[in-house]
């Protein structure tokens, strides 16, 4: 019988290695989809339209939020990230397990409006080991580092009241904690509306 569509929410700081678990979680989870975020940041060399992000002027995002386009939405380090809503809907539908990584003031709105959905928290061994973890990947200006560092600090203070934390410390170790806790999660819901 096919498992029932659940929503997850994977948060916590910027560096914490929230995508490469997300990545991973893809790998392990057959019917696990990811939802790909608008942003009015500019695309990092690599990245592409539509696969990383949906990158969208300032305007466009404005004039999405307010048709209610997003199932949230979120300043960060001064520019605007969302959850566009169509699709999510779609695959959960479909009965897939949906996955949104972003960061925690959405997390805290996708709570609100969909009560069900599961809160993960992913956390870093160390702020320390955060630092090392941002300047590491190359792609952050000093100035965004400094600013994510700040913003961590109190996304931290906010794990409480999360369903799963997970310190990403032993990447194979958070990893399969995810894919395991995912799979429990689902297995639950299915039982339940059986
Ligand atoms: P980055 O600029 O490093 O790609 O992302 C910055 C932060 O924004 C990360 O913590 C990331 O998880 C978060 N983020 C990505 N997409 C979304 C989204 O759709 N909504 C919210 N609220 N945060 C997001």
């Amino acid at each position: 019988m096919a498992r029932t569509g659940n929503l997850f929410v994977i948060s916590g700081p910027s560096g914490a290695g929230k995508g490469t678990l997300v990545r991973r979680l893809l790998a392990d989870v057959p019917d696990a989809w990811v939802s790909v975020s608008a942003t009015t940041r500019a695309p990092r060399p690599g990245e592409t339209d539509g696969k990383e992000y949906f990158f969208l002027t300032r305007d466009e995002f404005e004039r999405r939020i307010a048709e209610d386009g997003f199932l949230e939405w979120a300043e960060y380090d001064g520019n605007l990230y969302g959850t566009p809503l169509a699709s999510i809907r779609e695959h959960m539908d479909a009965g897939e397990q949906v996955i949104l990584e972003i960061e925690v003031q959405g997390a805290d709105q996708v709570r609100e409006r969909m009560p069900a959905c599961k809160l993960v928290f992913i956390e870093p061994p160390s702020l320390e080991v955060l630092e090392a973890r941002l300047r590491g990947r190359g792609t952050n200006s000093e100035s965004s580092i400094a600013s994510r560092m700040r913003t961590a600090e109190v996304e931290l203070s906010r794990k409480v009241g999360y369903d799963l934390v997970l310190v990403n410390d032993d990447l194979d170790v958070a990893a399969a904690e995810l894919a395991a806790y995912v799979d429990r999660m689902a297995e639950k819901d299915r039982g339940r509306r059986a």
